[in-house]
């Protein structure tokens, strides 16, 4: 029997592993491919139009070319157009489970939501808890990695990012991520200080640029805040699940994870902002949240389809830096 269950976010993957299922982020799994272009132009070819958001084109085609035949639909806290999606795989014949987060941050309501996915998936809310508490040993190591990066600079921006993206699915296997963590850990103990000399938060959802972290270190920038991707390691060890999922920020309001930006903008002594916002998402509109809130410089860049940085983009990045180096005074 086929264990793996599809994800389109971060869900308690707890209540999954409790269950003895695998979960397997189907964005990682779109944007890994070889040729993620075409896993595009494969769902516009079954219909889904062009302009419209890519990760949801691949996210599709991503389930059809692993063959999964169940997935965990979130219908609150993550896409607006998940459902639409849900409703196009259930109609193609593969089973879809729902998950929803509470509208607002509350334990009681999250309980309830995460005894729904333990009774769809055949886990008890016991079982999930005791993953919990298995999983504790190796959030705690993300979020010892996350120090090591912003605050000793021994951590660079690409294996920062890797390990939290990483962190939605633990890679199908926690014991071996949890393994790479603390072999992680050990090898970074004896490294010196890197020698870029700004500090950059990413703030939106990862972008759909394949070399956008090595082009800002070209540039002598260290990334050492992703916003999502940080949230994707649940970086707090909650007293239990409903306390964890509550705290995670990111199927929440933007004005909540705003708080959570403005500290760790704070914490970090970051000097600058770059927005990653994707074409055709609703979470555009949040962009003037963020620069009406941020009290460092904020850069906006918008992208479509995977690719490297485009010469357009490339040109507002590096005027960008030039104008934060001359702002700390021509560093
Ligand atoms: S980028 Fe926006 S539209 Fe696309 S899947 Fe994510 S939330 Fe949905």
């Amino acid at each position: 029997m086929d264990k793996r269950i599809g994800i389109t976010t971060t869900v308690p993957i707890e209540v999954i592993y409790a269950a003895g299922y695998i979960p397997v982020d189907l964005n990682n799994i779109f944007i890994r491919n070889s040729e993620p272009n075409v896993l595009i132009e494969e769902a516009e070819f079954a219909g889904f139009p062009r302009p419209f958001c890519a990760w949801i084109k691949g996210i599709y085609s991503a389930i059809k070319i692993s063959g999964i035949k169940k997935i965990i639909g979130v219908t609150r806290g993550d896409c607006s157009d998940t459902s639409a999606l849900c409703e196009i795989l259930e109609g193609e014949g593969i089973e879809v489970i729902t998950f929803s987060y509470p509208e607002k941050p509350d334990k009681k309501q999250m309980q309830f939501e995460i005894k729904k996915l333990c009774n769809a998936l055949g886990a008890t809310y016991q079982q999930a808890e005791e993953k919990k508490i298995e999983f504790d040993d190796i959030r705690k190591k993300l979020i010892e990695i996350d120090y090591s990066a912003h605050n000793d600079g021994i951590v660079n921006g690409e294996e920062l990012f890797d390990f939290q993206i990483n962190a939605s699915d633990f890679c199908g296997n926690p014991s071996e991520y949890n393994n790479k963590c603390e072999k992680f850990l050990a090898e970074i103990k004896g490294r010196n200080k890197g020698s870029n000399f700004l500090r950059i938060g990413m703030v939106g959802i990862p972008a759909i640029y394949s070399d956008i972290i090595g082009v800002l270190e070209k540039l002598g920038v260290d990334v050492v805040y992703y916003q999502i991707p940080r949230q994707f390691t649940i970086p707090f060890v909650g007293e239990n699940l409903d306390d964890s999922y509550s705290k995670y920020t990111y199927p929440y309001s933007f004005g909540y994870q705003l708080q959570d930006i403005c500290e760790q903008v704070n914490e970090r002594k970051l000097d600058g902002i770059i927005h990653y916002v994707q074409s055709f998402c609703h979470r555009q509109l949040y962009d003037r949240m963020l620069k009406s809130k941020i009290k460092v410089p904020v850069l906006s860049i918008e992208g479509d389809r995977p690719s490297m940085v485009d010469g357009r983009t490339m040109t507002r990045i590096e005027a960008f830096i030039e104008t934060i180096c001359q702002e700390n005074d021509g560093i």
